[in-house]
C-alpha cells in the first residue's frame, strides 16, 4: 500500500512539472513570434513604401501632402482641368510649332493652375500670362514650351533656369530632365515656389534664392541654361557655368521693351546665336542693371 501511494504521488509530480514546462516553452514561443513579427513588419512596410512611389513622386521632406496632391492630380488628369490642358496643348501649342511629342505630353501633364492662386484656376491654360504676386508673371504656356522645345533636351541633362516665379517652368524642365536648379531673387517667391513643387512630389527641382545674374557656381557646369527675365546682356557668370556644347535661352534686348528670345550654343569657338521670336519678360534686377 505504501509504494503504491508513493507511486502515485511521483506520477502526479512528474505530471504537475511537465504540464509546467510545457505551458512555459509555450508561452515563450509565443512572445517571441511576436517580437520577430514587430521588427520584421517594420522595415518590410518601409520598403514598400519607398518602393511604391515613383521616385519623381517621393516628396523630401513631407510625404503626406505629396500622397494628397498625387491623389488629386490623377483626380484631376479626367476633370475640368485636364480637358482644359488638353485643349491647351492642341490649340495653343501644337496648333503653333510646338512639335516636340515631349514637350506636348509633358505639358497636357503638369498641372499648371496648382502655380497660381486658387481665384486664377479658370484662367490657368489661357493662352496669356498671369500674375503670380511681386508684381510678377508666369509665363504664357507657348512661350513655356517654345523655350523648353530650343532646348532640345533628351532626358540626362542638368539644367539651370534663372528667374524661378511660379516654379511651372521649372517642372516642366524637371519632367524632362535629370536635374533643374532654378533661382530665384525674391525670396518670397523662391519660397511659394519650392512649397508647390514639394507638394506635386518634385525631388529632383532645388530652388535657390540668389541673383541669378550670377547662376549656381556650386552645381556648374550645365548642359543647358534657361533666363526668364529680360536681359540687355548676356551674363558672363552664365555663359562660364554652361558646358561646352550647351544651350543658353534667354530674352536678350532692352527691358523696358520687347526682347529677341535667343538661343546661344557654347562652341569651341565661341557662341552661335539664332533668334527664335520677339517676346515680352519682366526684367532681370540685381546686378543685372548696373552699369
Ligand atoms: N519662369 C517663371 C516665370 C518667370 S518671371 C515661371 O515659370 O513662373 C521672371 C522671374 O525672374 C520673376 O520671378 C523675377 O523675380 C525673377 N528675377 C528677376 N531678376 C532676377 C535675378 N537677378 N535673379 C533671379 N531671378 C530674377
Amino acid at each position: 500500500m505504501k509504494r503504491k501511494h508513493w507511486f502515485i504521488l511521483i506520477v502526479l509530480v512528474i505530471v504537475v512539472v511537465s504540464v509546467f514546462l510545457g505551458y512555459k516553452i509555450a508561452f515563450e514561443e509565443s512572445t517571441d513570434d511576436s517580437s520577430e513579427e514587430h521588427t520584421d513588419i517594420v522595415p518590410e512596410e518601409s520598403d514598400n513604401v519607398s518602393s511604391e512611389e515613383p521616385p519623381s513622386v517621393v516628396p523630401e521632406e513631407s510625404p503626406l501632402p505629396s500622397e494628397e496632391s498625387a491623389d488629386s492630380f490623377s483626380e484631376e488628369s479626367t476633370d475640368d482641368f485636364s480637358q482644359k490642358r488638353m485643349q491647351m496643348v492642341e490649340l495653343q501649342l501644337r496648333g503653333r510649332d510646338i512639335l516636340n511629342e515631349k514637350v506636348l505630353e509633358v505639358m497636357g501633364r503638369v498641372p499648371r493652375h496648382k502655380f497660381v492662386d486658387e481665384s486664377l484656376w479658370d484662367e490657368a491654360y489661357a493662352d496669356h500670362p498671369l500674375p503670380i504676386g511681386e508684381g510678377q508673371t508666369i509665363s504664357q504656356p507657348y512661350v513655356v514650351a517654345l523655350m523648353t522645345q530650343a532646348l532640345n533636351l533628351t532626358g540626362s541633362e542638368k539644367v539651370l533656369e534663372i528667374g524661378t516665379g511660379s516654379g511651372y517652368q521649372a517642372a516642366v524642365l524637371a519632367e524632362i530632365v535629370e536635374e533643374v536648379y532654378t533661382v530665384e531673387i525674391r525670396e518670397k517667391l523662391a519660397e511659394m515656389a519650392e512649397n508647390s513643387l514639394s507638394n506635386l512630389g518634385y525631388t529632383n527641382v532645388y530652388v535657390q534664392s540668389s541673383d541669378g545674374y550670377f547662376g549656381w557656381e556650386e552645381q556648374a557646369p550645365y548642359d543647358a541654361i534657361m533666363i526668364t527675365c529680360a536681359v540687355n546682356h548676356i551674363p558672363p557668370p552664365l555663359i562660364s557655368q554652361l558646358k561646352e556644347g550647351g544651350r543658353l535661352i534667354l530674352p536678350l534686348g532692352p527691358t523696358t521693351y520687347y526682347q529677341a528670345l535667343t538661343l546661344l550654343q557654347k562652341t569651341d569657338e565661341g557662341l552661335s546665336s539664332d533668334y527664335i521670336t520677339s517676346v515680352l519678360f519682366v526684367p532681370m534686377i540685381g546686378e543685372a542693371l548696373e552699369d
